[in-house]
């Protein structure tokens, strides 16, 4: 591939993909594209994967937006100027405000979005368009974990210490998180707890991570699906009645223990065994391999989507937090917890206000000194700024209702396919009186749209981007855009001039991100002593970064962020219906139902949009496969390799079986990448946790039979 008529200038800047942020070199190469090389760097020590090393191939491919479209009286997506896109857009938001109110436009953003564009999107929503109603797909990844950090921590930081601190670890529990597949670099930090028997992994599938547990290097624990609150409860009881738990500990660091303790009493081995499927002698090995890691080595639990996208997600990862307090592990310099984000700035991205209920520098809107701060900076009075908006699966279900969203501006994600009931989502979309797409592919979500504005991407223009660590890293530009897209940032600004926003809005990546690390000054995620010649200079820049002062690689080493400085341990339980029965929880459960579970693929990225386009990805992955065991596929007349459909009441998915040992007799595994009739967010259902508003990814009923159903 080329990149006709395009100086090709370089540059070190990280991967456009997932939360590990991969360090790498993008350079010009004579008569063909830019070679992308693995970076030195703490996260990633110069690996990459697969889709880091192909990432180049988006550059410059042949479906790349490079001029607005608008669609015609006649139903059909036309070129259009900006300026002509721009005014078409302009005036739908006025004729829509004047119509229905200002929350009759919404907002939907995303996780891969540069600090710059989330923080400018939160105040574009705000104030130019004058909305409450902003909420971003983060709340399908990280919203979970999120709020339980904040429950226990009093804030939430992913990883609240670096990677490489996991490398000596003698034990490491990891729950729920793929992460040979899903970000394979980081593998090697899980080196120290293999050679020492301590890797830990809980995952119903054997997973490729789980196969790293094999020849003594650790243990798998495969409970039947969406019973990880009981195995932890489990767990919890196990360190607290065989003496494992640190006393001194609790006492100086922590509130709540006593109520923690009687919540996980009637918890014994025997009954989370009986609930979980995991062998007594499994839960025993865990909790003693943990208090060991605890007393030498170090020992850490982490959490993925795997335990955080169900509908108690936040209690789920509320009681792996409550496991790893007993242990006396968060604060300390060689041990903690720790959740693996999973978007490219799925950190970021949650911190400076794309959020629903959040202001920049991760303050909650409803706090009024919150308010009165981002304010000022902005400009305007505090009662410019809207209250708490609706969270995703809210936000999605009120398109084109009374009453509800009218006008949607869709940033950085593809709802049409990521979304849980995407048949649904789908239908609420095309109800819309108008929506608005920026992307530089024409996504499902995209060709949808009446109005799409062709974006820059990850190599093309300069930002930052905050890792799983917390640590803030600079994105740089390496070659110049295409003629024809323009930066997010440039549309923000050209659409707030023509609404008369009462604040300005600049293109300037660098100038934007002064203006955040004011906004966030003062906040949990504190920026204002973060700049871009610091990061230039190759600064380890892990927030809180306050002015004058030095950043934080390690979170909690004094005190955690509630009042007093004493982490909370939260009593959390199974919901009293649906019980912790993964299958009975949802209501499509029927005899004979497997258990669906949905995730992602070496090769591919989120919703696909990109990855699906790339070649060399798209060849070694080119369509959904549903893995099932083989028992379970021959006992419904399914060949491996055959034609299968998948469904259940919200409907149903074709795709291809995929015979594996790996799964359970009881559950099936389809990756969510793939649009149409492969989409796995068919069959998802769009209950939700009812503290993070995270849908149920992870645990559908379904029936699996061969060939297409009419
Ligand atoms: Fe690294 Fe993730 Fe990019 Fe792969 S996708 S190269 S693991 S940042």
């Amino acid at each position: 591939r080329s990149l006709p008529g395009r100086h090709l200038v370089g540059a070190d800047t990280h991967c456009p993909y997932c939360a590990l942020q991969c360090a790498m070199t993008i350079t010009p190469a004579a008569g063909g594209p830019p070679e992308i090389a693995g970076r030195d760097f703490p996260t990633n020590r110069g690996g990459l994967c697969r889709k880091g090393w192909t990432s180049a191939a988006l550059l410059d491919h042949p479906e790349r937006l490079t001029t607005p479209l608008v669609r015609a009286d006649d139903g059909v997506l036309r070129p259009a100027s900006w300026d002509a896109a721009l005014g078409r857009v302009a005036a739908q938001v006025t004729a829509t405000r004047a119509a229905h109110g200002a929350d009759a436009v919404g907002v939907f953003g995303g996780g891969g979005l540069t600090n710059e564009k989330a923080y400018q999107l939160g105040k574009f929503a705000r104030l130019a368009l004058g909305t409450s109603r902003i909420d971003y797909n983060g709340r399908f990844c990280m919203a979970s974990a999120a709020a339980a950090g904040n429950r226990a921590f009093g804030v939430d930081r992913g990883l609240p210490f670096p990677v490489s601190d996991l490398d000596g670890a003698h034990t490491i529990l990891l729950l729920g998180s793929n992460v040979a597949e899903t970000m394979p670099p980081f593998v090697q930090h899980l080196r120290g707890a293999r050679e020492s028997g301590g890797l830990v992994v809980v995952d119903p599938r054997r997973t490729a991570t789980a196969d790293f547990t094999a020849d003594g290097a650790g243990l798998h624990l495969q409970p039947v699906p969406a019973t990880d609150l009981a195995l932890l409860l489990g767990l919890c009881h196990l360190v607290i009645h065989d003496g494992l738990a640190d006393k001194a500990y609790l006492a100086d660091r922590t509130t709540g223990y006593a109520a923690l303790a009687r919540s996980v009493a009637a918890w014994w081995p025997e009954r989370t065994s009986r609930t979980t499927g995991v062998p007594v002698a499994q839960l025993r090995e865990t909790a003693r391999l943990l208090a060991a890691g605890a007393r030498s080595g170090g020992s850490y639990i982490l959490t993925g989507r795997g335990v955080e996208q169900h509908v108690d997600g936040t209690d789920t990862a509320t009681a792996a937090i409550n496991l790893a307090l007993l242990l006396g592990l968060p604060g300390s310099a060689h041990s903690g917890y720790g959740t693996l984000t999973g978007q490219g700035n799925g950190q970021g991205g949650r911190e400076h206000g794309q959020k629903a209920d959040q202001l920049p520098g991760y303050r909650k809107i409803t706090d009024p000194a919150a308010r009165a701060h981002v304010a000022k900076v902005w400009g305007v009075e505090e009662a410019a700024i809207p209250g708490p908006g609706l969270p995703a699966v809210e936000l999605l279900a009120s398109l084109g209702r009374p009453g509800g969203v009218r006008m949607f501006f869709v940033h950085g994600a593809n709802p049409a396919v990521s979304a849980p009931d995407s048949t649904r989502v789908v239908d609420r979309l095309r109800s819309l009186d108008a929506l608005v797409v920026c992307d530089f592919f024409l996504s499902e979500t995209a060709a949808l749209a009446d109005v799409v504005l062709p974006a820059l991407q990850w190599a093309e223009e300069d930002g930052t981007v905050t890792n799983l660590e917390g640590r803030v890293l600079r994105r740089r530009a390496a070659v110049p855009p295409p003629p024809g897209a323009r930066s997010e940032l440039w549309i923000m600004a050209g659409l707030a001039a023509r609404l008369g926003a009462p604040s300005s809005f600049s293109d300037d990546p660098e100038t934007v991100f002064t203006e955040l690390r004011a906004a966030s000054a003062g906040g949990p995620a504190d920026y204002s002593g973060i700049d871009y010649a610091l990061l230039d200079s190759g600064a380890a820049a892990y927030w809180p970064y306050p002015s004058g002062g030095t950043g934080t690689p390690r979170l909690f080493l004094d005190a955690f962020a509630h009042d007093g400085g004493r982490a909370a341990l939260v009593p959390v339980a199974p919901a009293a219906t649906g019980g912790h029965d993964a299958v009975t929880r949802d209501p499509l459960f029927a005899g004979g139902a497997l258990a669906l579970a949905t995730g992602r693929l070496l090769e591919h990225y989120q919703s696909g949009a990109q990855t699906r386009r790339v070649p060399e990805l798209a060849a070694a992955s080119p369509g959904a496969r549903l893995l099932i065991h083989p028992a379970a596929a021959a006992a419904r007349g399914i060949p491996d390799g055959g034609p299968v459909t998948v469904a259940n009441a919200r409907g149903e998915a074709h795709c291809t079986a995929e015979y594996s040992t790996a799964q359970r007799l009881d559950t099936v595994f389809l990756p969510f990448h793939f649009p149409g009739l492969q989409g796995a967010n068919l069959l998802t259902s769009s209950a939700t946790d009812p503290v993070s508003g995270m849908p149920e990814f992870k645990t559908s009923s379904v029936t699996v039979a061969p060939g297409r159903v009419p």
